[in-house]
């Protein structure tokens, strides 16, 4: 398939023929044809942003069904009245649009990330596709952004990344890393550097909070953190693996600052226990470094 970017496409839009060259035929206009590869380009961009929109919907009932132990087929209900949620209301960004947010039985408004989370999985696809098009790295993109957004939301709302997200994610970046542009070798180093680093530090905090007796929760990474940068090593690969995880701490840091200026404002209260889950920085990072980076 001819892959030509959106932005040459625009370039050629202007129309070589006048209106005095009475011997062009409209059929052979390089315009028409021009404005023809333009359309075929818009509707594979919208295909893609409804696919993500799709796969938004399943994070989010992943995201629900998963951490408590629910089937992935246990249909969404509302978490004030525990009716099932109607077709339309599954759809969280129609849900907005339709039923104003709200649950059609107890009005009990609906959770604003299911509708972020749809709008932002389309976006992220509809751009992967104009980035990679039809290459076999597209498919794998699509793979991790799935599994970034999960773990992002999973980790967020409950403080846990699950095994049976991340565990099943590594296998595939592994088994997938010889078909990357990067190809296994990278990515396997990328892999045990983000290892090596983030389970360096969790054992130095382990020790240290052991040592001062210090009961912060979870210490500053937790175990599944290590298995998180161990997949966002192995997909963004080495050298890109090193500012992922510098920005990862960075993002941490700000997070944590913005995170205890909250406390203050709206608690007026300091808990400075309460640990800062940095799951959503690694998978900020990773995605960005991941598509970024390379
Ligand atoms: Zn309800």
């Amino acid at each position: 398939m001819e892959m030509l970017t959106l932005a040459k496409v625009r370039e050629g839009i202007g129309c070589q023929s006048t209106a005095k060259d009475k011997s062009a035929a409209p059929m052979k206009c390089s315009c028409n044809l021009r404005k023809g590869r333009l359309g075929y380009q818009t509707m594979e961009i919208i295909l893609f942003a409804l696919l993500g929109w799709l796969m938004g919907v399943l994070i989010n009932r992943a995201a629900d069904n998963l951490p408590a132990h629910r089937s992935l087929l246990a249909a969404p209900h509302c978490p004030y009245c525990d009716t099932p949620r109607p077709v339309l209301g599954q759809i969280a960004l129609l849900s907005y649009l339709l039923l104003r947010g709200r649950c059609p039985n107890c009005r009990a408004p609906i959770s604003l990330r299911a509708p972020l989370v749809e709008f932002a999985n389309a976006l992220a696809f509809a751009f992967l596709w104009t980035r990679y098009g039809a290459q076999v790295q597209l498919l794998w993109m699509l793979v991790y952004t799935v599994v970034f957004l999960l773990v992002l939301v999973i980790d967020l709302e409950h403080r846990l990344i699950l095994n049976v997200v991340i565990l099943p994610a590594m296998l595939i970046a592994a088994l997938a890393s010889p078909l990357s542009q990067m190809g296994w070798a990278r990515s396997f180093l990328g892999g045990a550097v983000a290892f090596v680093i983030v389970f360096g530090i969790y054992i130095f905090a382990e020790i240290f909070s052991r040592w001062r007796k210090l009961n912060i929760e979870g210490g500053a990474f937790g175990q599944g953190d290590v298995k998180l940068a161990l997949f966002m090593g192995i997909v963004t690969g080495f050298p890109a693996v090193f500012p992922a995880i510098l920005a990862t701490i960075l993002l941490g840091g700000v997070g944590a600052i913005l995170f205890l200026a909250y406390q203050l404002i709206v608690h007026r209260r300091l808990m400075m226990n309460a640990a800062i889950p940095y799951g959503p920085f690694f998978c900020i990072a990773g995605w960005v470094l991941m598509v970024f980076g390379t």
